[in-house]
């Protein structure tokens, strides 16, 4: 097995075996880029390493030829004397993980190559100050030294010379400085720091394998849902400066606009710097663009390696580069991330550009990015006081209380708080508390910034590079350019999309995207440069794509009316619990409950069909021309009755006052009567309708009525009937009975024919496995996936997601909440099955889903492969399944 490949062996398509960093550098240089010579060591060798303790026996020598190959490419030998090769040894995974993993740089230098360097480079300050670095760098990542030490040492180091700038240390300061630094490493590890530039390369491999299952990294694969077993690839890269005077610098730029998807060229410079500098934000740094004012030859040069690199990989590309002494130098590329907007964007511009035809453009974007652009927008007024303006780095509306280290970030979102993280800049420790938080505002670094970068990369919001804010993450306050004053537990709102910052709550309006869903703004408006006639051209196309319909989960006609505005054809899950609310109508189901007679019962119930009616007038003239899936009463009854200790209180009181009523004394005996240990499985669904003789006929005629009223009146209803809950034919069979005699009842007393199917949900075990009996008596099966998932795991589905279901997340049991995607293992596996008995029985089978997994996007994939008609969601998420459904046909 081949386990170290030079960057002119791979390609862009080998990310598996040689991390993202590592397939692309070898594609720059076989795309004849000026990229650093080097090579990659796969994340087999990394797979093997964590699994054994111990790198593959044959990969020794295999980096002893890449590395010999190296030197005699470059005409030195790592860590020469007299003119020393240094390499970077870089992590590099599948999925760019940014910051998480380790990487030195600088591997190669010691106490001989030092003054090899100096002569070479002509700059004796450089040499100490980049051996400096490295003891630093490589005491902390690879020996696991408190990275404090180094620091309070610089510090202690600028003290005595009396500056607080490191560029004020001179070579003598700074080789006095590096002394220091290795007698730290050697008080710390019980070793001095290694001489050899061999040893340092090996362990500095072995680190960055490590740092693949470091906190960090594992928490971002959590949240970003990556799997935990990929390994990651090492990249070790010739050294190029970027920091040997003012005619170097480096920089990270974009292809395009990654926050707007505006077109042209975008990014941040910094001269006389080294890579990791850009990035971490620690100073501030210039646009791209005045980069030709200072080196026109590499300027033109990177734009035109820019274009070529976007039209190879016929997408946005971001990219890192040194200029060591007016020389330019390709460092990393890859498909950059963006926000939801640009995602949009760009993919609709690269179809008008003709680089990728619309059924790529449609894979380019995701439902999740639809959701983003689905949230509301803040709508300043007189009132909202700004209180600073940075950069807008990732868009969204955030509001919350002001906290200023990750900790409290947790802490307080735990407890259920807002919180925005501020920070004077973030590091990859601040992780969680990125996560924690509605948004981020950092008072430094640029677009490309850890903060701006990862916050894109979940879209978060994110405003940085607020200057004039004075963060003092210790006292917990900031203050602003005016002078005020900002502690922690203050709100503040932060707007991504303008950078803007303001004190307190400012009102927010809905988005454009959602204005034009609602029919409100024109699909042409020219907004957010062209965002919504983006939006409009990759929904159009994935509704012709998509073979699944997509229905509401709706109850009302302005549910209803909405979800038809967004898209849905039809309702696929009507609660009709949700028509038992209220105190008029809960008094009736009270009364049926209470009825000990025929009489009384009928009452009750007669008094509620024409409640129940004109219910359905309504939604079915909403929903005029679509079908609309009504599910028969399904909670248990005690929920429309009072609380039982509150009652037994009152009948307590009254009791002491001699005062008895009644009324509460049947209801309390009822209530105990009804009273379940565990209501989700007890007198619920269809078993309420056999046991409450007239209820479901009830609800039948009022349907039905309802429809022929409508029809009557010129319309065109298309109600279907669902029942719940059912686990065996014989229940269905039952109430199928019951709603046969009633549909053929209202037929002859108001001599309209009605065509009304008859289905069940699918939503327990049993119904599942027997789905092929069950199709006998059923029209169509919609998939209940909230109780099926509940059912199948056994996890209640109010009660888990607080309590225990952290912890599993955490411990990786599954990356997300079976009830937010569908478990295709286990819950989808039933349903697959009942979709194929049920056809095996009935072929024109009706299909779909209505539980929380019909707007998921990942869960809409896989519906549309098992073969359902539609699934069903609520409103807001109809546009998301529109989406999903026509990329899942492609
Ligand atoms: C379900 O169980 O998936 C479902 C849609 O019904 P409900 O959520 O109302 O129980
Ligand atoms: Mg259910």
């Amino acid at each position: 097995q081949k386990f170290v490949y030079s960057f002119t062996e791979g390609n862009k398509d080998l990310k598996d075996l040689l991390g993202g960093k590592g397939a692309n550098l070898a594609e720059m240089t076989n795309l004849g880029l000026p990229v650093p010579p080097g090579f990659t060591i796969t994340t087999e060798a990394c797979k093997v390493f964590l699994e054994t303790g111990s790198e593959p026996a044959s990969l020794h020598e295999e980096i002893s030829a890449h590395l010999d190959a190296l030197e005699q490419e470059m005409g030195k030998k790592l860590g020469q004397a007299d003119n020393p090769l240094l390499v970077s040894v870089r992590s590099g995974a599948k999925f760019s993980m940014p910051g998480m993993m380790d990487t030195v740089l600088n591997i190669g230098l010691s106490d001989a190559s030092v003054v090899g360097l100096a002569a070479q480079s002509g700059n004796e300050r450089f040499a100490w100050d980049s051996y400096r670095r490295l003891v630093q760098m490589f005491g902390k990542t690879v020996l696991g030294v408190e990275g404090e030490l180094f620091e309070e040492a610089l510090d202690e180091a600028k003290r005595a010379k009396g500056t607080a700038n490191d560029l004020d240390l001179d070579a003598a300061d700074l080789k006095t400085l590096v002394e220091v630094f290795k007698g730290i490493v050697e008080r710390e590890t019980g070793r001095a720091f290694p001489q050899d530039p061999r040893e340092q390369m090996d362990l500095a491999v072995h680190a960055v394998f490590h740092s693949w299952n470091g906190d960090r990294a594992r928490l971002y694969r959590r949240q970003e849902r990556i799997p935990n077993d990929l390994g990651t690839a090492v990249n070790v890269c010739t050294m190029v400066f970027g920091n040997l005077g003012e005619d170097s610098g480096t920089g990270v730029a974009f292809t395009r606009d990654p926050s707007t998807g505006a077109v042209g060229v975008y990014g941040d410079y910094l001269s006389n710097a080294q890579g990791e500098d850009v990035v971490a934000g620690i100073r501030n740094t210039l646009q791209l663009s005045e980069l030709e004012k200072l080196d026109k030859k590499s300027y033109d040069e990177l734009m035109a390696i820019m274009q070529k690199l976007e039209n190879h990989y016929r997408d946005l590309c971001d990219i890192e580069f040194t200029i060591e002494r007016g020389k330019l130098w390709m460092l990393q590329t890859r498909v950059g991330k963006r926000t939801a907007a640009a995602a949009f964007r760009i993919a609709v511009q690269l179809v008008d550009q003709g680089l990728i035809d619309l059924d790529e453009a449609l894979m380019r974007v995701t439902g999740g990015q639809l959701a983003q652009l689905m949230f509301p927008r803040f709508a300043p007024t007189g009132e909202s006081q700004q209180i600073a303006w940075g950069l807008a780095a990732s868009p969204g509306a955030a509001i919350g209380k002001v906290v200023f280290d990750s900790y409290t970030a947790v802490k307080w979102s735990r407890s259920g708080e807002k919180v925005i993280l501020v920070r004077r800049e973030t590091n990859p420790d601040d992780l969680d508390g990125m996560i924690a938080a509605e948004g981020i505002l950092t008072s430094r670094g640029g677009k490309t910034s850890h903060a701006a970068v990862v916050a894109r990369g979940m879209g978060k919001t994110c405003v940085c590079g607020a200057e004039e804010l004075e963060v003092d993450t210790k006292s917990r306050k900031f203050t602003t350019a005016d002078g005020l004053v900002v502690h922690e537990g203050d709100v503040v709102s932060i707007d991504g999309a303008t950078g803007k910052v303001y004190l307190g709550e400012v009102p927010v309006l809905p988005s454009p995207v959602v204005e034009y869903f609602e029919g409100t703004l024109h699909a042409g408006a020219d907004v957010q440069g062209g965002l919504v006639q983006a939006v409009h051209r990759l929904m159009s196309h994935a509704d012709g794509r998509r073979r699944l319909a997509v229905r509401a989960n709706a109850d009302n006609a302005e549910d209803g009316g909405r979800a038809r505005r967004y898209g849905a054809q039809g309702i696929g899950l009507c609660r009709t619990e949700h028509m038992f609310l209220g105190e008029e109508r809960r008094k009736e189901v009270e009364h049926l409950i209470l009825a000990d007679n025929d009489k009384d019962r009928e009452q009750a119930l007669s008094t509620l069909l024409p409640l129940q009616k004109s219910d359905f007038l309504e939604l079915f003239q909403a929903m005029d021309g679509l079908p609309v899936t009504v599910r028969l009463l399904d909670p248990p009854l005690h929920e429309f009755l009072p609380d039982i200790t509150e009652l037994s209180v009152r009948v307590a009181l009254a009791e002491a006052r001699k005062d008895p009523n009644e009324n509460d004394l049947r209801l309390l005996q009822a209530v105990h009567k009804l009273h379940e240990q565990n209501p989700m499985l007890g007198l619920r669904g269809v078993r309420l309708g056999l046991v409450i003789p007239g209820l479901f006929g009830m609800q039948v005629r009022a349907i039905a009525e309802a429809a022929a009223e409508r029809k009557l009146a010129g319309g065109d209803p298309r109600p279907e009937v669902m029942i719940p809950l059912v686990g065996t034919v014989q229940e269905l069979e039952l109430v199928r009975d019951e709603c046969e005699r009633v549909l053929a009842e209202v037929a002859t007393s108001t001599g309209v024919q009605l065509d009304i199917k008859l289905g069940t949900m699918i939503e327990l075990p049993r119904a599942a496995v027997t789905a092929g009996q069950i199709a006998e008596a059923a029209e169509f099966f919609s998939f209940g996936t909230n109780d099926l998932t509940q059912t199948v795991w056994g996890f209640s589905r109010d009660d888990v997601e607080a309590s225990f279901f952290t912890a599993y997340l955490e411990k990786g049991i599954f990356g997300v909440s079976p009830f937010e995607t569908i478990d295709r293992d286990g819950v989808g596996s039933l349903v697959k099955h009942a979709v194929e008995a049920g056809r095996a029985t009935r072929p024109d089978l009706k299909l779909g889903v209505c539980g929380e997994h019909g707007g998921d996007p990942d869960s809409v994939h896989f519906f549309h492969e098992v073969g359902l008609d539609y699934v069903s969601c609520s409103p807001f998420r109809i546009p998301v399944a529109r989406l999903e459904a026509g990329r899942a046909a492609i």
